[in-house]
């Protein structure tokens, strides 16, 4: 019970190397991922792990839990001062349990909810039917404009109107641009439905002011704490005092148990982080490079979804420039050379969502490195090069060679 990892399990110790090593030695462009502080990596690798702390602070179900009340109670309020909510609950596992909570506080079983088709941007968590919440409710699903890859607010509307939802739900995992989250509370008060925004991919850009934030408007929401906000795996919600009550037993004893004090802990010190100026800068960095990419991608030929991107990620459709690479494809053949993404599917897909027609890229992850408008511009022409030639030997020694050289100079932890 007593030795180092290294001795007691060699074997999950060595994956994890392994892992650590892959992470420095590859271009992380998954747009929902992104490299955590060592101070946030550090305080999740605690033994509030063994802590039970079942309840919120002040009134919880076990004894001993003053200090990781303490550590809650920062994580709430460095939340609400971040996103300006007037309550905040930072118990959820994940982003997908923070949805369950608003779905279980409002609905009952065969409710109904509006979302984003999955296909158009959308998320498991918005009723799809592998999902609980396409299990436990009615879905119906809106989409964007086949012509311009944007929302198409009046559709949106008179869908609203003809399904009488009790929730419509925005934000979205793929679609590249702000929703208008105004638009929706409007749509969802005319027909007598709650709002809820999940947030997910932007809860960072939104907390540094950098993207519109649905806080204030949309009567609900949700988000993780993994992707453009670099404090560690789980989700959040935010809601006004008046469904503090509801939202929180939805939480604990609704959805979930005991909380993970342990990443309770990690959401605190990257809410810390996000509070600091440098974190804004950071924020704004993230979106000029997606811009970056969204030109430079668009001088090369390539077909981006609503044509470029007021965010963190993009979505590239190869149909047009790249008819004979389907999006697995690419991420192949671009992991190959370091740099890693995803395939995703595109508005109005024609093929299986195993091999899709896109490929979705993001910037939080190479940001967090350093990387600036120059080093995307490298990796987006070494991108490109990659689609246009995948089985070229000397582009992809080539192509290689600049990711490690990328890797080398711009490291994620320096050790
Ligand atoms: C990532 C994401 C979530 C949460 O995902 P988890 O993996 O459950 O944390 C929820 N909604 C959207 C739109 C997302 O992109």
């Amino acid at each position: 019970m007593s030795g180092p990892l290294t001795e007691v399990d060699p074997e999950v110790r060595a994956a994890v190397a392994r892992e650590r090593e892959r992470q420095e030695s590859t271009l992380g462009m998954i747009a929902s991922e992104n490299h955590v502080s060592p101070a946030v990596l550090e305080a999740q690798g605690t033994a509030l792990t063994n802590k039970y702390a079942e309840g919120y602070p002040g009134e919880r179900y076990y004894g001993g839990c003053e200090h990781v009340d303490e550590v809650e109670r920062l994580a709430i309020d460095r939340a609400k001062e971040l996103w300006g909510a007037e309550h905040v609950n930072v118990q959820p596992h994940s982003g997908t349990q923070a949805n369950m909570a608003v779905y279980f506080a409002m609905l009952e079983p065969g409710d109904k909810i509006l979302s984003l088709d999955l296909t158009h941007g959308g998320h498991l968590s918005h009723g799809h039917a592998v999902n609980f919440s396409g299990q436990l409710y009615e879905v119906e699903q809106y989409e964007v404009d086949p012509e311009t890859g944007y929302l198409d607010y009046a559709d949106l509307a008179a869908t609203a109107r003809e399904f009488d939802p009790d929730v419509i739900v925005s934000g979205s995992s793929a679609y590249p641009r702000a929703f208008e989250w105004e638009t929706i509370q409007e749509t969802a008060e005319g027909v007598g439905a709650y709002h809820l925004a999940d947030m997910a991919h932007v809860t960072g850009l939104v907390a540094a002011g950098v993207h519109p934030s649905p806080v204030g408007i949309a009567d609900f929401v949700t988000g993780s704490t993994h992707k453009t906000i670099r404090a560690g795996r789980g989700g959040i919600v935010l809601c006004d005092e008046e469904h503090a009550d509801a939202i929180d037993s939805a939480v604990f004893p609704g959805g979930q148990g005991g909380p993970l004090m342990h990443n309770v802990a990690g959401k605190a010190v990257g809410f810390e982080e996000a509070l600091e100026p440098e974190f804004a800068d950071y924020a704004r960095q993230v979106v000029d490079n997606a811009k970056t990419l969204a030109e430079l991608f668009r001088e090369r030929g390539l077909s981006l979804v609503s044509g470029g991107t007021d965010k963190h990620l993009l979505l590239v459709d190869l149909r047009e420039s790249h008819p004979d690479t389907a999006g697995g494809d690419a991420e192949s053949a671009l992991e190959d050379v370091g740099i890693v993404l995803n395939k995703n599917t595109v508005p109005g897909e024609t093929r299986s969502p195993f091999n899709p027609s896109g490929v979705r890229v993001g910037t939080p992850g190479v940001t967090t490195r350093g990387f600036g408008t120059d080093e995307m511009e490298t990796v987006g022409g070494s991108i490109v090069d990659v689609l246009d030639a995948p089985d070229d030997d000397a582009v992809r020694e080539r192509v290689g060679r600049e990711v490690d050289r990328l890797c080398e100079a711009f490291p994620v932890y320096r050790n």
